[in-house]
């Protein structure tokens, strides 16, 4: 199966998701063991790094080797991790702000890296629509409590934790999520840009008029099967019997309309796998793979039932002429093209709207 850009981007947020919850763990194991050498902790610095390493284990686990479910695994990690991060900078703010004896740059644990990745994190993977707004709220939600409170507190402030924190915090974030929110935007166009990439291979595989494949992709499929010896398949030529006449009678843009519908009649009769091609004019071939010699006449004889059975709006009754082959061991594509037109060809003498055979395969 051909792997399309956006199984790329999957694959790639799958695999990265599994990274990041694998050192997320990692890292709350080596701050519970170092937080377990400390004579005293806070309560909460004791809870929260065991607590991470038991969330980002349950949802590697939960993750391995089930991609389907990265976006799901992307949604809760980012909840639980902003609680984790939010939820100590606000208690330890309120804590420093409501207690005279207790200092900020001495309570806070060293989360602020942390912050960073959260809101790094929520930008990349959420992308939300309105994401400019939306990053600027998430950098105040963030950032606030300690800006406001180191403002507050000019003394803490001046100490080289505050001023790292404030620099954190403060102008160090709102830079990062500029460049993270340039990256999002260049991921965009990529994203539009593979999209422009799958229309253009796919418009120009079609036939314009008929909206079936055009002679370029069926050169390509028939090239494809010829390389394929062990892939049995064979070919249905159509010929509209008297197409000159109907345009001559009836004008050119009727003449298109009966290609148009004798296409769509085709295509609505045809089995998945097989494939419809506008050869040129009012020719079609439809390639037949994986069927044997019978089913690939009784599949024609339908076919030319099909366009003479009904007539086609005001141009009447439609009739075709059909020249059948089936590909031989090593048979090169233009032999098996010559056979099924020569069949075509007799079709037309024999009295137009029939089936030819080509011949018996050996
Ligand atoms: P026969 O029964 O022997 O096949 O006769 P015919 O008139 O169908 O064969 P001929 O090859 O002489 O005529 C084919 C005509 O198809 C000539 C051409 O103007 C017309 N044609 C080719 N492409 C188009 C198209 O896209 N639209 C329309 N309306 N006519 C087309
Ligand atoms: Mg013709
Ligand atoms: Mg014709």
């Amino acid at each position: 199966m051909q792997c399309t850009p956006d199984d790329a981007t999957e694959d790639l947020r799958y695999q990265t998701v599994l990274l990041s919850l694998g050192v997320i763990a990692f890292g709350g194991l080596v701050a519970t063991a170092l937080h377990g050498l400390e004579r005293w902790t806070h309560p909460i610095s004791l809870v929260i790094p065991p607590l991470t390493v038991a969330a980002a284990l349950g949802q590697f686990a939960y993750l391995f080797g089930r991609p389907g479910r990265t976006r799901q695994v992307i949604g809760l990690s980012l909840g639980w991790v902003s609680l984790i991060m939010l939820f100590p900078e606000y208690f330890f703010t309120l804590e420093a702000a409501l207690s005279p004896d207790k200092q900020l740059i001495e309570t806070l644990p060293p989360i602020s890296s942390g912050l960073f990745l959260l809101t790094t994190g929520m930008i990349v993977f959420l992308r939300p629509r309105q994401l400019v707004r939306l990053s600027f709220l998430l950098w105040l939600v963030t950032a606030a409590p300690v800006v406001v409170y180191l403002l507050l507190h000019p003394l803490e402030l001046q100490s080289p934790r505050g001023q790292d924190l404030m620099f954190a915090l403060g102008p160090a974030m709102a830079v990062n999520i500029c460049f993270v929110l340039f990256y999002t935007r260049l991921q965009d166009t990529l994203d539009r840009l593979a999209l422009e990439r799958i229309y253009l291979k796919e418009s120009s595989e079609r036939d314009v008029l008929t909206g079936v494949f055009n002679r370029r992709a069926g050169e390509q499929l028939l090239q494809a099967l010829e390389s394929r010896p062990d892939e049995p398949f064979g070919i249905i030529l159509c010929d509209i019997d008297h197409f000159k006449r109907i345009n001559d009678t009836h004008g050119h843009a009727q003449g298109d309309q009966v290609l148009r519908e004798v296409a769509s009649r085709f295509q609505a009769h045809l089995r998945q796998g097989d494939v419809l091609i506008r050869w040129g004019g009012e020719e079609f071939v439809v390639v037949v793979t994986g069927k044997g010699v019978d089913s690939l006449k009784v599949l024609a004889e339908r076919l030319r039932q099909v366009i003479g059975g009904e007539p086609i709006g005001t141009v009447g009754r439609v009739t075709a002429s059909f020249g059948v082959a089936q590909h031989r061991p090593a048979e090169s594509r233009q032999d098996l093209f010559d056979r099924a037109d020569q069949a075509l060809y007799q079709a037309k003498n024999l009295g137009r709207n029939q089936v030819v055979w080509a011949g018996v395969t050996p």
